[in-house]
């Protein structure tokens, strides 16, 4: 595929890309969906494109297609309930000790299984300055708050000034030990973390974590594996969320091939989502048995450093659980359990 230097914003933009066929301009399947969701695909990730979202699995995440007119009876506008614990704009409080700051909307490229694909967008809202100081102001007041995940959108789509100012203030809270942001741009725009930005995430006293949004073995390009590895260098432990996402990782060799190429790059895998009840995705979805399947599989075929908790984020709002599979059964009639192997064997253990 021919390079394009700017980002792709529209299906015109994608037809130019040669990431759409032409005859997409008259689609009236396609339009709808441009007025529905937002679009965007960086220069890097039309690069990696080898297919169409039928069988290449970059396109398949990025590409626009008619399929995501179709939203089924169980599908929802906020999937995982944000709205219901969001006490301030920009704030989602579900847990106790933790918080999601969401200081925008926009993100590098738009993921066509978003869970928060109805909020995200180019005009997304952004925290004014006022805004920020009364997220900041919540966080004060509540010395509960142990842990703060900048999100989004995505946060490293901010000037590194802006970043920095969001660093400082929560480094000036002693309740928040942990800032932890959550990032598509070394996979999508790995250029973007420069010394500049590096610089913006020195906390002087609370530990920084980054995560790391990544699907596909491939989207560690060259690029995204120096990206990561400055973002290392400069003492910050990393972590991957992934998305299991019919035909794009749901098999054993994609998801081997992803969390090794994951860990080779200093990057720990942290989670492995479920995919959400987001509107117009069911092309997406397979059910938890194939996910809890692919798990099996990927135990002791795979370090122990390789293994991402598979987990639900429940949908109105409960929160995140971690759906298996287990390896301990149910107790036996002496009381026993029975602990079952990375084969499938099953091995008595007492359950006291
Ligand atoms: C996902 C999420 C978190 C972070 O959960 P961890 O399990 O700590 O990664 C925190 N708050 C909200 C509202 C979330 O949705
Ligand atoms: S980067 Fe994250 S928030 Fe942005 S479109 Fe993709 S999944 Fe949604």
């Amino acid at each position: 595929m021919t390079r394009t230097p700017t980002t792709a914003r529209s299906i015109a933009d994608l037809v130019d890309a040669g990431a759409l066929p032409p005859d997409a301009h008259a689609d009236a399947a396609l339009a709808q969906v441009a007025r529905d969701y937002a679009i965007a695909v960086t220069p890097e990730v039309l690069d990696l494109i080898e297919g169409t979202p039928a069988n290449d699995p970059i396109a398949r995440q990025f590409i626009p297609t008619a399929q995501e007119t179709i939203t089924t009876a169980e599908e929802r506008v906020d999937p995982i309930g944000d709205d219901a614990h969001a006490p301030v704009k920009g704030i989602v409080h579900r847990y106790p000790d933790r918080v999601l700051l969401k200081p925008l909307h926009a993100c590098p490229v738009y993921c066509r299984f978003c869970f928060r694909r109805e909020q995200v967008g180019p005009g997304g809202d952004v925290l004014d300055d006022a805004g920020l100081d009364a997220a900041m102001d919540y966080i004060a007041t509540h010395p509960e708050i142990w842990e703060v995940i900048v999100t989004g959108g995505d946060p490293f789509m901010l000037s590194p000034r802006r970043i920095a100012r969001i660093v400082n203030a929560l480094d000036a809270l002693p309740h928040v030990a942990v800032i932890r942001f959550h990032t598509r741009v070394p996979i999508a725009d790995p250029r973007r973390v420069n010394d500049d930005l590096i610089a913006a995430l020195r906390a002087a006293r609370a530990a920084l974590y980054v995560g790391v949004h990544c699907n596909h073995a491939r989207e560690l390009t060259p690029d995204a594996r120096a990206c990561l590895a400055r973002l290392a260098d400069a003492g910050i432990p990393l972590l991957s969320q992934s998305v299991l996402l019919r035909g794009v990782n749901d098999s054993v060799e994609a998801l081997e091939a992803l969390f090794r190429a994951l860990v080779s790059a200093r990057v720990r895998p942290y989670y492995l989502h479920h995919p959400d009840l987001a509107r117009g995705t069911g092309h997406f979805r397979l059910s938890i048995d194939e996910g809890q399947a692919l798990m099996r599989a990927l135990r002791g075929r795979l370090s122990g450093l390789c293994q991402p908790t598979y987990v639900l984020d429940i949908p109105g709002g409960y929160g995140k659980s971690p759906i298996g599979p287990t390896y301990a059964d149910d107790a036996g009639p002496d009381g026993t359990r029975a602990v079952v192997d990375f084969r499938g064997g099953q091995h008595p253990y007492p359950n006291k």
